[in-house]
C-alpha cells in the first residue's frame, strides 16, 4: 500500500478517536446539568411536602382554636341552663346548647379530616426524603464517574493531537493535509474503504476505471461522489463450513 494512504488511513482512526473523545468531554456539562435537575427536583419535592405538613399544622391550630371557644360556649350554657327560670328560657337555652353541640361536630370532623392529611402528608416526606438519598448517591456517583471520565478523554484528544502531528510530520505529499481537512470539514471523514466497486460509506458505484484504481491502493483515489479518499481491504475469507450436518 502506499505508505500516505497508509497515513491517512491512521490519520483517520486518530481523528475519529478524537471526536469520540471530544465529543463526550463536551456531552459532560449537559449530563452533569441533567444529575443536578435530578437532585433539584429530589430537594424540591420534600421542600413542598415539608410546607404542606407546616400549612396542615397550622390549619390544626385554627381549628382547635375554634373548637376550644365552641367548648368553653358550651361549658357557659350548661352553667346557664341551671339558671333559667322559665320554660321560655329553657328552650332557648337547649337551642343554644344544640347549635354549639353542632359546631362542635364540625371542628372535630374537620380535625379528623386534618390529621388523616397530615399522615398523607408524612407519607409523602418519607418517600421524598428517601427519593432525595437516592438521588444524592446516584448524582454523587455518575457526577464523579463523568468526571473522571472526561479527564480520561482529555487525555485521548492530547494523544491524539501528539499522534497526529508526528504522523502528518511522516507524509510524504504534505498537500494531502489540506485535502483530508477539507473532505472531514464537509464529510466529517475523510476516508473510506471500497468494496465491490461501491465506495461504502456513501455506497455510491465507482466507475470501473476508479476502482482497478483502488483496488491497487498505491496511489490516491478520491470517491467521485463523496470525495473521501477510497482504499481497498481484500474481503476476510469465509468461515470453512461447519462440520456439523
Ligand atoms: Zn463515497
Amino acid at each position: 500500500m502506499l505508505p500516505d494512504l497508509e497515513r491517512l488511513i491512521q490519520l483517520q482512526d486518530i481523528e475519529s478517536k478524537a471526536a469520540v473523545a471530544a465529543k463526550a468531554i463536551a456531552e459532560a456539562p449537559g449530563r452533569i446539568a441533567a444529575l443536578d435537575a435530578l437532585l433539584k427536583a429530589a430537594t424540591t419535592a420534600l421542600e413542598t411536602a415539608k410546607h404542606a405538613l407546616a400549612e396542615n399544622k397550622t390549619r390544626r391550630g385554627l381549628i382547635d382554636k375554634d373548637l376550644a371557644s365552641a367548648q368553653q360556649r358550651q361549658d357557659k350554657y350548661k352553667d346557664q341552663v341551671m339558671a333559667v327560670k322559665t320554660n321560655e328560657q329553657l328552650h332557648a337555652m337547649q337551642h343554644q346548647i344544640k347549635a354549639v353541640a353542632d359546631e362542635i361536630g364540625v371542628h372535630e370532623e374537620k380535625v379528623l379530616v386534618n390529621m388523616m392529611e397530615a399522615d398523607e402528608i408524612n407519607a409523602t416526606i418519607k418517600q421524598a426524603e428517601a427519593a432525595l438519598k437516592a438521588a444524592q448517591a446516584k448524582v454523587g456517583t455518575e457526577r464523579s464517574a463523568i468526571e473522571a471520565d472526561v479527564i480520561v478523554q482529555q487525555g485521548v484528544v492530547t494523544e491524539c493531537a501528539a499522534a497526529r502531528t508526528s504522523l502528518i510530520a511522516t507524509l510524504d505529499d504534505k498537500g494531502l493535509v489540506d485535502t483530508f481537512a477539507r473532505i472531514v470539514k464537509v464529510r466529517g471523514t475523510a476516508v473510506a474503504r471500497a468494496e465491490g466497486e461501491r465506495c461504502t460509506v456513501c455506497q455510491v458505484r465507482l466507475r470501473p476505471a476508479v476502482f482497478v484504481n483502488v483496488l491497487k491502493n498505491d496511489q490516491i483515489v478520491q470517491c467521485d461522489s463523496c470525495n473521501r479518499i477510497l482504499y481497498f481491504i481484500a474481503p476476510k475469507p469465509a468461515e470453512p463450513a461447519s462440520a456439523q450436518s
